[in-house]
């Protein structure tokens, strides 16, 4: 897939020659399909990571202004295409967390690129804040909106609110809920709330400090 991909963007470059209009949205239509593909295909291998016990936790102290900066900018693009805005507000940059980095970011891109994708004007708000133990991140944005019926299901494997919809947005169905059990591995909780056609806001609670638990791998499914 990667190979198709590669291609179709050098011949789109031109590298391989002059394209006819008819190529060039044949050539498109291969990339976007590509890439719709090489998302499925990696959501479920980290579905079926998980659920096999092989995603084992990287704990390390990782500064949260660090984290932050890394996901900021690489949403950027996307929320500059749109028109819309971006503003992150933390406690303190300093501020230490004994987690898995890796699996923070993915947590947080997925809310942020949800939030990009399900909006069409205004902005997307990143609220970070802390208590004793605990550190809670609020993705907030104007868009869509969830209704409440659909408010448990969006966490379920593969589900889309309204289809036809979805289609126009693109995705897999699978983003939140691999964010739900990566923010399980690492002891926290997520959930949303939403008033439709408004806006959604994402909560994630994480320990400020993870600790990976017993019964994390390796272990054996049998069923
Ligand atoms: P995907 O984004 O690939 O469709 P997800 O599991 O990330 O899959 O999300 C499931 C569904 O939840 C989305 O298809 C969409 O209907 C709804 N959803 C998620 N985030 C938002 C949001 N910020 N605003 C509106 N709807 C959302």
């Amino acid at each position: 897939i990667n190979a198709l991909i590669g291609y179709a963007s050098l011949m789109l470059d031109r590298i391989y020659g002059d394209l006819t209009p008819r190529q060039e949205e044949g050539l498109n239509r291969i990339q976007g399909a590509a890439q719709h593909l090489l998302a499925l295909i990696n959501d479920i291998l980290d579905l079926a990571k998980i659920e096999a016990g092989r995603m084992p936790l990287h704990l390390d102290d990782v500064a949260l202004g660090e984290i932050m900066t890394e996901i900021s900018q690489q949403i950027e693009p996307m929320v500059k295409k749109k028109q819309l805005t971006l503003s992150v507000e933390l406690p303190s940059k300093d501020l230490k967390l004994h987690t898995d980095r890796t699996k923070v970011k993915q947590i947080l891109l997925n809310l942020l690129s949800n939030a990009v994708k399900f909006t069409h004007h205004g902005g997307i708000w990143v609220t970070v804040s802390r208590d004793e133990e605990d550190l809670r991140f609020d993705v907030r944005d104007t868009g869509i909106g969830i209704r409440e019926v659909d408010l448990e299901s969006i966490w379920e494997d593969f589900r889309q609110v309204d289809q036809s919809r979805t289609r126009e947005f693109g995705g897999t169905g699978l983003g939140l809920s691999i964010t739900r059990k990566l923010v399980d591995a690492l002891g926290g909780h997520v959930f949303a709330e939403s008033v439709y056609g408004k806006g959604s806001t994402f909560t994630v609670i994480l320990p400020l400090r993870s600790v990976v638990r017993p019964d994390d791998p390796p272990r054996i499914i049998d069923e």
